[in-house]
């Protein structure tokens, strides 16, 4: 269906979702209400009415011009996985017809063996089953021909169990902050049925012209642009932030937003973000799985609806040197099935209470996994933007705003807050002092923001799923939780005892806040000082995971087993090595195909025109010929040099053992290698001519969508 105008946004919103009014619909009403108590409460699931329940989709899928069916998961390389079954089939009496059963909608078996899995699985039983995630809605995928996919959100894992996917661990986490959450609020009197986590991800991505990514190896391989001198202009006016969008982006803008809404994802804001050519698109929150899946709908739709355009969709998060990068920012904030946001501050003394302890449970969270949450982020590309000037840096802090830590240290050492009320705070019998919210919104730099009713996680790579991040964040938090009702439910005096929780958690925690500018050099040293991590890399970072404090964390709450977290441990290393090896092979080709003999060739073009012009005449000044052919052919010469140490480099790896050693080895000596031979590539590019320069410059590139 293409949308016109006159189409209402609400009136196609959803159509392409099995959602609760095509439910209704095509389900009796038993049937239906069956299913709410499985996807809303957690009831199990039984054969009948998966079968049912299969009976409606596959009806509602044949309406909807649907002839095939997939599990759609999210193995561990970050993106989505689907394998597609046609609905026909042969019944007895030989003919044929359209089937899909409950199992069918309960399990498929995928032969795994080519999805990393960390050693999890050898490939001899390389068998692997997808598992239906009756939380998140079905959908259909159409295809540039209109015929329709239907796709069912499913659970990916191994034969013997463990998670090799980013969503179980993700549901098991949401399972461990509501279990935690009503745990705590019925020792607060509050009688919650669930605890949710929402999550609002704003999304960062590049759009170039087509024409000039064809003419990118770097690009088409690696996904960022491996060499390339710094255009005569770039974002330093920051004439593009918020401005004017272009027609060809604004009516890509227009059709992904119109997919996106068919899939029930709520898009809402679209806007030029700092660099040229980068956007952003952010969309309504929902529940943390929910987000997850619409977050790699998104990416996807992006990249697929920018080819209509005849544009490329970048979401690497790294695609320019000199340019910003692409971040996602991870908007967190815990409901309950009453509506009440539990890091709303509120009006009275006891929601004000209920608010610091649930704020105080995510301030010791970040402190305590600090690790976890940057190996959340953590990859090869990701690693070029933290710690750059830019986005935030490699170091976990949090911004409360001042105002809040006032409170906070107020509480913490019982002295008088407010300028002029003066008034002890007691936690549970005061309420707290008003605070201007939007202070708490204008701190760009920090990795982990409070935003008045909700954190902002600012580290997240555009490229990568949103699950790892959220992850950490549910269990930690749940972890703090867990802690608090232990202490609370043993309470004798449930005021003075909440109050002390308080302020010693303010106490001891506190070190992870930190309201000033994120960038500033200064705040590396008074990191350190305070004894916060600042892992750089992912090589830094990733030998955390298996930290005994991480490993228990996972474990106790369910959500990774030990072998789960020693496989992600593996993967991500392993994912690392590959791509600085990609990258790596990728700069030679460039260079011994295409850079060195085109410089060589305007080399040639210069000295030819210089003995022409001596041939005229002797007195033809040549200084410009002769200085710049001297000044490439000297550079190319430094140039092969470099090359040939990073062949040597590359070839090196083959003596390392152990996949840390080899990530270390990558990171420390190919990189170097890689980062070399940039400067001097990157000099030659500045000295040639355009004509002779084999790859669009960075100018054409970042201004090549008019
Ligand atoms: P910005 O960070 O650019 O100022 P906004 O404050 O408008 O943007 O919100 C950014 C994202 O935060 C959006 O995706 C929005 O839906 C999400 N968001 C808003 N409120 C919540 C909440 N209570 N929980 C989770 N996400 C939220
Ligand atoms: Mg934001």
């Amino acid at each position: 269906m293409r949308i016109t105008e006159s189409k209402k946004i609400t009136d196609f919103f959803g159509c392409n979702v099995f959602n609760d009014g095509v439910m209704q619909k095509y389900m009796p009403r038993e049937t239906y209400n069956e299913l709410k108590e499985v996807t809303d409460l957690g009831k199990p699931l039984n054969k009948e009415l998966a079968n049912k329940v299969a009976k409606a989709m596959k009806e509602w899928a044949g309406d909807m011009g649907a002839t095939h069916y997939t599990h759609w998961f999210q193995p561990l390389t970050g993106t989505t996985a689907e394998k597609h079954d046609s609905f026909i089939s042969i019944d007895k009496s030989g003919n044929t017809v359209l089937e899909f059963t409950g199992s069918n909608l309960r399990k498929g078996e995928a032969d795994a063996s080519s999805f990393p899995s960390g050693g999890i699985r050898a490939t001899f039983e390389a068998r692997g089953y997808t598992v239906w995630d009756c939380s998140s809605p079905a959908f259909i995928k159409k295809s540039r021909n209109g015929a329709g996919i239907l796709c069912i959100p499913t659970a990916f894992c191994s034969y013997t169990g463990e998670a090799l996917d980013k969503k179980t661990p993700l549901l098991r986490s949401m399972e461990a902050i509501n279990r935690e959450g009503v745990r705590l609020l019925k020792i607060l009197g509050v009688d919650a049925e669930r605890v949710t986590a929402n999550v609002g991800g704003e999304q960062e991505y590049f759009l170039i012209d087509k024409s000039v990514y064809e003419k990118r190896k770097d690009l088409m391989y690696t996904g960022r642009t491996l060499f390339g001198a710094k255009p005569p202009k770039g974002q330093e006016l920051e004439d593009h932030y918020f401005g004017t969008i272009k027609p060809r982006v604004s009516a890509f803008m227009k059709e992904l937003n119109e997919e996106l809404w068919k899939l029930g994802i709520m898009a809402k804001t679209e806007h030029n973000e700092v660099a040229p050519a980068q956007h952003e698109l952010a969309p309504f929150f929902t529940t943390t799985n929910i987000s997850a899946d619409h977050n790699q709908l998104t990416m996807e739709l992006m990249q697929k609806i920018a080819k209509k355009y005849d544009m490329v969709c970048l979401l690497h998060e790294k695609p320019f040197a000199g340019v910003n990068g692409s971040g996602k920012h991870n908007n967190w904030s815990l409901v309950t099935n009453t509506g009440v946001n539990l890091l709303e501050p509120g009006e009275t003394p006891y929601e004000n209470a209920q608010f610091l302890l649930f704020l105080c449970a995510v301030i010791q969270a970040v402190d305590d996994y600090q690790d976890m949450l940057r190996i959340s982020v953590t990859s090869a590309a990701n690693d070029h933007r933290l710690g750059a000037n830019e986005a935030p840096p490699a170091i976990v802090s949090m911004f409360v705003g001042t105002e809040l830590e006032d409170i906070l240290t107020a509480i913490e050492h019982d002295i008088p807050y407010g300028s002029k009320e003066k008034e002890l705070i007691k936690v549970g019998v005061h309420v707290l002092p008003k605070f201007p919210k939007d202070t708490t919104d204008r701190n760009r730099t920090s990795p982990f923001a409070f935003t008045g009713n909700k954190f902002e996680f600012r580290m997240l790579g555009s490229s990568a799923s949103i699950s790892g991040a959220n992850v950490v964040i549910n269990t930690a938090v749940a972890e703090s939780l867990r802690q608090y009702a232990d202490i609370l439910e043993k309470s004798t005096d449930f005021e003075a005892d909440l109050h002390d929780l308080i302020k010693s958690v303010i106490a001891k925690h506190k070190r992870i806040i930190f309201n000033g500018n994120g960038y500033d050099e200064s705040w590396i040293h008074e990191a350190e000082s305070r004894g916060l991590l600042n892992l750089r890399s992912t090589p830094d970072c990733v030998p955390y995971y298996l930290a005994d404090k991480n490993v228990e964390l996972f474990t106790r709450h369910r959500v990774y087993s030990p072998t789960e977290l020693h496989a992600r441990y593996e993967i991500k290393l392993d994912g690392y090595c590959k791509v600085l090896h990609i990258e790596a092979q990728t700069m030679l080709d460039m260079v011994w195909k295409d850079i060195l003999p085109a410089v060589s060739a305007y080399s040639k073009e210069l000295t030819d025109t210089a003995l022409a012009k001596k041939a005229l005449s002797a007195d033809i000044d040549c200084s410009f010929e002769t200085d710049l052919a001297a000044r490439i052919s000297a550079l190319t010469a430094t140039a092969v040099k470099k090359t040939r140490e990073l062949e040597y480099a590359v070839m090196g790896v083959k003596d390392v053992e152990g996949t840390l050693e080899q990530a270390k080895y990558y990171k420390d000596v190919v990189f170097s290698a890689m980062n070399e031979l940039r400067i001097v590539v990157d000099e030659l590019e500045t000295h040639t001519s355009a004509e002779y320069w084999p790859y669009p410059s960075y100018g054409d590139i970042l201004f090549s969508v008019k």
